[in-house]
């Protein structure tokens, strides 16, 4: 089964091909439909703006689609910066903004600010929505360490470690991350609801 991965990013790409590596399925890069603009998420929820954005890719290219969506969610903020967590900062924001705007607004709460990564995958082929999620439970630092990874990656610290998921090997935070628990739950989805069916 061809299936469309709603996103452009190269390295999502990649880890995801890795993840649902099978051989019933073939994953297409939206690359190869040029024409499709970005999709505004308009959703209040992960899972809301996955479902929107793997029923417009279905719609648009005719294959059954999966899209994701994440963020981190800090408990002393009542979940935010949430489904913001890429533009937390505004119109401009860029990593290092928002973890700025993170860390001015974690100042007001004692350590530890605990929170955690979440995705939430979706497999759309007209008939079928699938959805899964993920999460990395950890804590957000005050001072950045390491240089892998992105956007909150310096500051966050996983459960059960003593190194921020930007000091760690992009394979290992690729084996334990919310994107990760996420693919792969779809993945047994789509296996046991579509391609045994
Ligand atoms: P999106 O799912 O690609 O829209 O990502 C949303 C935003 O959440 C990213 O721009 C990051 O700010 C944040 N985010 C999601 N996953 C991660 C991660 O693994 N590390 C660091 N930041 C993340």
């Amino acid at each position: 089964m061809k299936i469309v991965i709603a996103t452009n990013n190269k390295k999502k790409l990649a880890e995801i091909q890795a993840i649902m590596q099978d051989e019933r399925i073939e994953l297409i890069s939206l690359d190869r439909f040029p024409g499709i603009k970005d999709i505004p998420e308009t959703g209040s929820t992960f899972r809301e703006n996955a479902v929107i954005k793997a029923k417009a890719v279905y719609t648009k290219t005719g294959f059954p689609a999966i899209a994701d969506d994440s963020g981190i969610a800090l408990d002393q903020l009542d979940g935010r910066p949430g489904v913001y967590s890429a533009r937390y900062a505004g119109k401009d924001a860029d990593d290092q903004k928002n973890n700025a705007k993170l860390q001015q607004e974690l100042l007001a709460y004692p350590e530890p600010h605990t929170g955690r990564y979440i995705c939430s995958a979706v497999f759309y082929d007209g008939k079928k929505l699938l959805a899964a999620e993920g999460k990395l439970e950890g804590k957000i630092i005050t001072i950045p360490r390491g240089d892998n990874g992105f956007g909150y990656d310096p500051y966050f610290q996983p459960d059960g470690y003593t190194i921020t998921t930007a000091e760690m090997d992009p394979a290992e935070k690729n084996r334990i991350s919310h994107r990760y628990h996420a693919f792969q739950s779809l993945k047994e989805k789509i296996v046991h609801e579509v391609l045994t069916k």
